[in-house]
Parts: C-alpha cells; structure tokens; sequence
C-alpha cells in the first residue's frame, strides 16, 4: 500500500482525499498557497508544504514546487483532486519519472481520453456513438464554414483542452460563426493556455449522463451506474442524482456497457467518468471521459457504498478491485448540490469574503463535504464552491424532501450564495416531475 500521499488540491476536494488517507492509515501531505495557510487541507494534513503565491499558476499549478514538497517530505504518491493538475498528461509523466505514484490513470492514456479531440477518434473506432464533429486545430475561416454547413446547424464550439463548461459556445447560423470562434479561442486561452478547438453537432434538449468507472491495472473493470448531470448553468453543473429519471432498465444497460467498452478500448486503469448526453429519442452519445475523480462522486458513492477514493488509492497500490460488478448494489436515489459563495441576483458573481456564520445540516442520509468553517475567508482566486450536500432518500421524492429541509437548515453568514437559489430548483414543478434538459436553468429559472 502507497504510504504517503501527496495531495496536489486544496478546498473540499483535498480534505475528502486526506480522509480517505487517514482511514487507510496513510500519511498526508498538504500543499497550499500562502493565502491558503488557514484552510481547512492545511490544518487536517500530517504535514503541509506551502508551493507559492495565491494565483493558481504559481501554486496549485507550479508543477516544480509540487514535486519538490513531494520530494522534501517524502511522499511516495500525488493525489490530484480535480481541476488543476488533474488531467495533465506531462504532469502525470513528470510524477512517473520522479519515481511519484501519480493516483489515476497512466499519462499515456491520459493523453488519449483526456483530450477532447483524441478520445472521440478512439471512441468511433471502438463502435461507440459519437456526437458528429471535427477538430479545427490548423483550419482556416472558409473551411470552418464548409465543416460548420456540413455537420449542419446548430453547432457547438469547444476548447479542445476545456473544462468545467469553459471554452463553449453554441452557433445558430453561419453569420454568428466568426465571432463565436474568436470568443471561444480566447476564453481557451486564458482558462487552459490553448487555443485549440472543436466542433461539433449540437444535440438539441439533451439530458447529461454520465457512467461511473472504476478499473484495476489487473483488467477488472467495473461501473457504479450513471448520474444525471442535466441541472446546469452555461454548461457547468450544479445538481446531479442518481438514478437518472430518463433510463429504463434496457438503455441503462446499453450505456454502462459502452462505459466499460470506452475502458477496454483506452487500456483505462482507476477511477474516471464516461460522459454521454441522451437525446430526446433516446439516442445516446459519447461526449467526452473525464481521466479523475468528479466533483460529483458522493452521490454514486451513497448510493452504492463504495468509497471511490479509496478504491482510487488501492489501485494505484498495485491492489486489485475489491468490488466485483454482480455485488455492487443501487439503493434508493441520491442528489447533489453545490453550494457556491455567488449572487444569483448578481448574475451569479462569484462573492469571496470572511464566513462570519455557519451552520451545516445533517440527519439522516445527509451528507456535506465542504472546505469551510466559521472564521474562514474565501479568496478570489479559486472557484466559488464551498461545500457539497448529498441527501440519501428510498426515492427521488423523499431525496427531495430532504434535501429541501437540509437547505432550509444550513445557513451561510458573510458572503453572498446560492442557497435560495437552490431552493427555488428543487422546489420547481418540472424539476419535481423531472421534465427538463439542460437548457433549464437558463430558460426557466434566472
Ligand atoms: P466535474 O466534471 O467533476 O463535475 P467540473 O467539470 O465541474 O467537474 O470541474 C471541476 C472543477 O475543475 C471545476 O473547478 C472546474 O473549473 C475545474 N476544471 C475542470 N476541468 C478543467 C480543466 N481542463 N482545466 C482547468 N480546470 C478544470
Ligand atoms: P466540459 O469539459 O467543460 O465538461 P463537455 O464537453 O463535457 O465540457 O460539455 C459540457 C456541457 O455542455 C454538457 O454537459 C452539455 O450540457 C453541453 N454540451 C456539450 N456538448 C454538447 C453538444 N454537442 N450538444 C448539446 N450540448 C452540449
Ligand atoms: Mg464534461
């Protein structure tokens, strides 16, 4: 078993990662920035190493200051988290060479179901559906136009290299081609450094849903079925559930089985996500697979029993999977929020500050993973999620119910947030019965 980890995150996401590690008596090491010295991470860690200054591309992303603090406390492992470092092949690569157990998949495959573009070639070839579309790495205006009328419209634009809903724009007609593309190539540079991009065949009304895997580096591979991740604003979600409303048993089992095909045909090993969107005849599509642990992994977690994170850490031990697929078990219905220091009214601005309140639900079948405490200041530099609430019901509407009353409870004083906002979503008609796609929010909601 790896002996120390090195978590490479800060926020909620390294502080599950540590309590993983404390569980499997594993020591940890924190790295944080210096305006992170009083988070939650730093403070939970057995040992923590400060890599730079608040801007993520010195600290959270200075991949030399990282290796070093593994390497000064002795860390025989790199836990990513997700975002930052978390699908970064050269990365992934650098950790190899320096003898460091990079917690995921290997880079090469990093490099081949990372990237936007190389895993869709991969995907067509294994016989799994594939949104239309092509990369326009190298293609000049008058071809994009041909491509763009070719896959007809409406299209969608993405960074090649995005993440997180960054980097996306969708195109109705040619005359609104030029600037989209001028749009998208400089949001991809500033978000991910690359400008790349591409297109593709916009699915009208989808719904977002994605299939849980997990694969040891013996060839056994399992999923923990799919979340419906369709509740989003400009592309980034913001509620996921399982089981989703919009599978029957038989399409449910065509999707996993492609997740597990996707698997195969990349030689995948640890924990990712295969990302489909459902059209609305039930079509169903390859999008992109996510090389990391997900934000939204509680709720395939609750509903299963099976620890990911420590099923990730046993992997990359060398461990086979202690699952087998026939005794993995689906209960009731789980529901995620994330709850974010932001303004709805505001247009969603992001609301940094100092938590001068807290109060966090609980009770039966509730779950918060969070980063926060009283006291605590939120900085401008990172993203604006502050915790997580997972509710555990025997069915949607009782993980509804209990979800209302959790939110009811938690209270959040100091910074603007979108609680109320959350509220408003999970008591909404059509979000009750379920009928919606993703443009929802957008359309219904703000
Ligand atoms: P998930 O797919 O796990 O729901 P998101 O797509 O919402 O995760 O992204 C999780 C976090 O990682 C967010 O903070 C997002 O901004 C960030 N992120 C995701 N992909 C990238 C990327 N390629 N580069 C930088 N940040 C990313
Ligand atoms: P990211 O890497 O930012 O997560 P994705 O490719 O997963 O980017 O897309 C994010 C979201 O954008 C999807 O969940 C979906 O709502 C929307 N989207 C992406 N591609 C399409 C498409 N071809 N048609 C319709 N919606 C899309
Ligand atoms: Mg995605």
């Amino acid at each position: 078993m790896l002996k120390k980890v090195l978590i490479a995150n800060r926020g909620e996401i390294a502080v599950r990662i540590i309590r993983a590690c404390k569980e499997l008596n594993i020591k940890t090491v924190a790295v944080y920035s210096d305006i992170d010295k009083d988070s939650l991470h730093t403070k939970l860690a057995d040992e923590a190493v400060c890599i730079g200054k608040g801007p993520a591309s010195q600290s959270y992303l200075n991949v030399k200051n990282i290796l070093e603090a593994a390497n000064i406390t002795g860390a025989d492992s790199i836990h990513p988290g997700f975002g930052f470092l978390s699908e970064n092949a050269k990365f992934a690569k650098m950790c190899e060479e320096c003898n460091i157990k990079f917690i995921g998949p290997n880079f090469s495959v990093i490099e081949k179901m990372g990237d936007k573009v190389n895993s869709k070639e991969l995907m067509k070839k294994a016989d799994i559906p594939v949104i239309p579309g092509m990369d326009l790495k190298d293609k000049d205006i008058k071809e994009i136009k041909e491509i763009a009328n070719k896959i007809g419209y409406p299209v969608i634009l993405k960074a090649s290299n995005g993440g997180g809903g960054k980097g996306i724009r969708v195109v109705k007609q040619t005359k609104d081609l030029v600037e989209a593309i001028n749009i998208v190539k400089k949001e991809a540079k500033q978000a991910f450094n690359n400008d790349d991009i591409y297109i593709e065949k916009y699915i009208e009304n989808p719904r977002h849903i994605e299939v849980q895997v997990l694969a040891d580096e013996f060839g056994n591979i399992i999923h923990l079925g799919e979340r419906d991740c369709t509740i989003q604003r400009k592309n980034q979600k913001i509620l996921e559930e399982s089981p989703s409303i919009v599978l029957d048993d038989g399409l449910r089992e065509k999707i996993s089985k492609c997740a597990i095909k996707a698997v195969k045909a990349s030689n995948y090993t640890n924990a990712g996500t295969v990302e489909f969107l459902v059209d609305k005849s039930k079509n169903f599509y390859f999008m992109e697979m996510n090389t990391r642990i997900q934000v939204e992994h509680p709720v395939t977690e609750m509903l299963t029993g099976v620890d990911i994170v420590k099923e990730q850490i046993r992997i990359a031990s060398g461990e086979k999977l202690s699952y087998k697929q026939s005794k993995i078990n689906f209960t009731g219905h789980v529901i995620e929020v994330r709850v974010n220091a932001e303004n709805p009214s505001k247009n969603f601005m992001p609301s940094p500050g100092t938590i001068t309140g807290l109060n966090l639900p609980g009770g039966n079948g509730v779950r918060i993973d969070s980063g926060i405490y009283s006291g605590y200041t939120i900085s401008p530099y990172y993203d604006s999620m502050l915790a997580k609430i997972i509710v555990h019901g025997r069915d949607r509407e009782e993980a509804i119910a209990k979800l209302k009353q959790a939110l009811e409870e938690l209270v959040i004083e100091g910074v603007d947030t979108n609680i109320d906002f959350l509220l408003k979503l999970i008591t909404n008609d059509d979000f009750k019965r379920g009928s919606y796609d993703t443009s929802f929010v957008e359309e219904k909601l703000v």
